[in-house]
């Protein structure tokens, strides 16, 4: 999972100690990754989750909204304020990484509320009133830890850009296989180029995307700057998913909406992908800003 590549590549060689072996073995489970707030949204700079520090300790509260797998987790690296946005040199400064081990945190200050979605997913609403976590959780240096999380976000968006691959290539199986064997009009649905075409389309988008998938995993392994290619790759590979779930419905026709041949299914889970980890207008934004240098529009 992305979420520790934090603790890796800025925790302290005691964090690195405590925590990496035992989630390479398992036996620590799944970690949240606690950013998104219902007042800041897309702009985390105005994130107010607040952890005050008190001799070895940092005493948070606040709230977080869309924090996925909380409730299944051991730890969670959660994004907090040290400082308010206004008393910040800029505004991205006086915010810091916390790991919250959730099994001692939930009741002593930490309250999950699970929410409904229309996909699959276990996400979630935290409430933190006075939760206390030990100051030997702190990741890194006190105040720097937005950049901590940008890396960890770049992970993140190569991760769901190659889960989009594996969507998209999903239904195009799919679609192809029930092309060839539903007969209309006696003969097989996919000899005509209105059903192929839209098929062929479909994995001619996923394989160029695929490819800028590769491109960016490349950089960020090799530990290059890949904030640019990631979000590319999340652009081109949500949107091919979402091309090929289309198609795979439409190629479906009245049995795509029946649960039982799961094109319904994965169809509601893949449009969440343009919205979450970052929507598609922030993407563009990146680009046109920071490529192409026009200007800035917020
Ligand atoms: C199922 C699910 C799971 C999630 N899991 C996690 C998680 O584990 N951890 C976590 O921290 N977060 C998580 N998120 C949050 C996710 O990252 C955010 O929902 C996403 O970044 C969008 O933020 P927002 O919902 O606040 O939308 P907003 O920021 O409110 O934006 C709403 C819409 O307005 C558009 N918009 C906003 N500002 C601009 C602008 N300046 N220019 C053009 N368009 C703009 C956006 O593109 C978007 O379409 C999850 C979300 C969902 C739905």
């Amino acid at each position: 999972m992305y979420t520790m590549g934090t603790i890796l590549r800025h925790g302290s060689p005691a964090q690195k100690q405590a925590y990496l072996p035992k989630i390479a073995t398992g036996e620590l489970r799944l970690q949240a990754f606690g950013v998104t707030e219902p007042d800041a949204g897309t702009d985390t700079t105005r994130i107010s989750t607040f952890a005050r520090r008190e001799g070895d300790s940092y005493i948070v509260s606040g709230r977080k909204i869309w924090i996925s797998r909380a409730e299944h987790s051991d730890l969670m690296v959660l994004l907090c304020r040290t400082q308010k946005r206004e008393d910040a040199a800029k505004p991205s400064d006086g915010m810091s990484v916390l790991i919250v081990d959730m099994r001692q945190a939930v009741g002593n200050g930490l309250t999950i509320r699970p929410v409904r979605t229309m996909l699959n997913h276990a996400t979630t609403e935290l409430f933190f009133e006075d939760l206390e976590v030990p100051a030997a959780n702190l990741v890194g240096e006190e105040g720097k830890g937005f950049r901590y999380i940008l890396d960890g976000m770049n992970a993140e968006r190569i991760l769901i850009a190659s889960e989009c691959i594996g969507d998209a290539k999903f239904f195009i199986d799919r679609a192809s296989a029930y092309a060839k064997e539903r007969n209309v009009f006696g003969r097989a649905i996919g000899e005509n180029q209105g059903v192929q075409f839209p098929i062929a389309r479909a994995y001619v988008q996923m394989t160029a995307a695929a490819h800028m998938v590769d491109h960016a995993a490349g950089l960020f392994e090799a530990g290059e700057p890949c904030g640019t290619e990631a979000n590319m790759a999340k652009l081109t590979a949500s949107e091919a998913s979402w091309y090929a779930a289309d198609m795979a419905l439409q190629t479906h026709g009245g049995f795509g909406f029946a649960e039982e041949y799961d094109i319904e299914r994965k169809f509601r889970e893949t449009r969440l992908y343009q919205v979450a980890p970052i929507s598609t207008n922030l993407i563009l934004s990146h680009v046109a800003t920071h490529v192409l240098d026009l200007p800035k529009s917020f």
